[in-house]
């Protein structure tokens, strides 16, 4: 009897809310990694875009779990999962990356934000700038600025609710030689306007192609270069491409 009395209020909440009471399995279950031991701003950024995606995924009936400990990054624990985040950090070990290239091998997603891109002569894992398409950190603004950016292709699921271009939030910029739009792998969806060149004020990025959101396509993978600081989360519409990205990939 009391079981059917909760079953009754989660119905009746359910019509006045106009939303789907989550009961039923989910359609996917996305898992963010994140580390809360990298610069402040990362950190920052990390707990915005888990508000975020914590409150889209109920509407949108899909399970968003995290986790700070990237040993997790293994084959059984990534099991009951569709989509991979990393939100501010990406993985050191051989035996995380080696899971991560089998997970991606086997037909599993992955967006990947800001500093978990980031690569260079330090970080020895050739498979991953591959994936990237090629794409090796060369510079970067500082302090982090707003920008102007083109959406190259407003026919993709990612980005079709956003204008020919939008100024996104305050965030570092990173720009990659070579771009990752010279790999005949990559879909470029977002690039920076030139009209910001030279953009910084103490580091700058000074011209050249800098995209910043893409997909390689041999993989269900979406990279995009926000995530630094606690004004990301702060534009709707890029909100809208956050979403739209983790619901692409979840394939819905
Ligand atoms: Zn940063």
């Amino acid at each position: 009897m009391k079981n059917f009395r909760l079953c009754g209020n989660a119905f009746a909440l359910s019509m006045l809310l106009g939303v789907p009471v989550f009961s039923q399995k989910p359609d996917f279950s996305v898992i963010a990694f994140y580390t809360t031991t990298v610069e402040r701003d990362h950190v920052d950024f990390a707990h915005d875009a888990i508000k975020f995606f914590s409150e889209l995924a109920p509407k949108n009936h899909l399970a968003f779990d995290t986790t700070s400990n990237w040993a997790n990054l293994n084959e059984e624990f990534l099991r009951p999962y569709q989509v991979v985040v990393w939100l501010n950090e990406f993985p050191h070990t051989q035996e995380e990356r080696r899971a991560f290239e089998n997970y991606m091998n086997q037909g599993g997603a992955w967006l990947g934000f800001h500093v978990s891109g980031y690569n260079d002569k330090s970080t020895h894992w050739p498979w991953f700038v591959d994936f990237l398409g090629g794409a090796v950190f060369h510079s970067n603004n500082w302090p982090p600025l707003a920008a102007q950016l083109i959406v190259d292709n407003q026919k993709h699921p990612i980005t079709r609710d956003l204008p020919a271009t939008f100024r996104s939030p305050i965030t570092e910029w990173y720009h990659w030689e070579p771009s990752p739009r010279l790999s005949k792998d990559i879909m470029v969806l977002v690039t920076m306007d030139p009209s910001n060149y030279p953009l910084g004020k103490k580091n700058f990025i000074t011209g050249g192609d800098t995209p910043v959101v893409w997909t390689n396509t041999r993989y269900k993978m979406v990279y995009m270069n926000m995530g630094h600081g606690d004004k990301v989360m702060t534009d709707a519409l890029q909100n809208k491409m956050f979403s739209n990205a983790i619901l692409w990939l979840g394939g819905k």
